[in-house]
């Protein structure tokens, strides 16, 4: 009888990491961000990153949208 015997009590290299925040560098103004725009992926600071759609400030196009613009 195959006794299924997953050896999980291995060694663990990763126990857990520390205190590892993403920290990324907004590409715009610099600053420290946790945040990058899902449009060009690039790091994107809460002051940058549209909190709509998630764009950083290069790639969002809520701003454009005022109202109601004529679009042919
Ligand atoms: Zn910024
Ligand atoms: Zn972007
Ligand atoms: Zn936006």
């Amino acid at each position: 009888m195959p006794c299924a015997d997953i050896e999980t009590g291995g060694e663990k290299m990763n126990p857990q990491a520390p205190a590892a925040v993403k920290q990324y560098v907004c590409s715009i103004c610099g600053e420290a961000s946790e945040y990058i725009c899902i449009w060009c992926t690039k790091d994107a600071c809460e002051n940058h990153l549209c909190d709509k759609c998630k764009r950083c400030s290069d790639c969002c196009e809520c701003d454009q949208q005022r109202g109601g613009t004529e679009r042919q």
